[in-house]
């Protein structure tokens, strides 16, 4: 991410990206498709077909929590948009002047959906640049084999000798909580 842009710009870009990476590899289901459909999915048919899965239940997850995220805070908040590439969009738009706790709450949710948008496909170093929440030290690494992100400091164990696991939100939270930080000291 470069200085500036905000997470919402981040998160709807790599939305953008994968939303992307499914329409150039369409799934042909009997009724057509919908991100946002309830409907249950085509049986897999052809090869291609888990991976596209996998990415489709990825950007419905991750709508539904914007979905639901926006509504919580704005029930006026009107029907979210048909594109999936402008649910971020509409979420800012709807809840900008909630009060401050539930902004933060916005940001963890895109920058949480930004960082796991970027390792579903396969930009696995976004991970690195960040402090483990347990030792202080940036030995976090994306374990692909197990699905996590996994800190490679040998010391960073817990009570039973294993070793550290960060989930998406626990990064996220850390992350905005110390960008805000920054935030307030830089306005003082
Ligand atoms: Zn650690």
């Amino acid at each position: 991410m470069t200085q500036g842009e905000t997470s919402a710009d981040s998160a709807t870009q790599s939305l953008r990206h994968l939303a992307n990476y499914f329409h150039e590899r369409p799934v042909t289901g009997p009724d057509g498709h919908s991100y946002i459909s309830n409907q249950p999915r085509a049986t897999n048919t052809h090869p291609g077909l888990p991976v596209n899965v996998r990415v489709l239940e990825r950007i419905d997850q991750t709508v539904a929590e914007v979905v639901a995220y926006t509504r919580e805070v704005n029930p006026n908040a009107g029907q979210p948009p048909e594109d999936v590439r402008d649910v971020y969009r509409w979420c800012v738009e709807n809840t900008a002047h909630a009060p401050e706790v539930d902004q933060q709450r916005r940001e963890i949710l895109e920058y949480q959906h930004s960082l796991e948008h970027a390792v579903a496909a396969g930009e696995t170093d976004v991970i690195r640049p960040h402090r483990c929440p347990e030792c202080r030290t940036f030995g976090l690494m994306w374990d692909n084999y197990r699905r996590v992100i996994r800190c490679t400091n040998r010391e960073c164990v817990d009570t039973h000798g294993l070793g550290t696991i960060v989930d998406f939100n626990r990064l996220a939270q850390q992350y905005i909580a110390e960008k805000r930080k920054l935030r307030q000291v830089s306005a003082t």
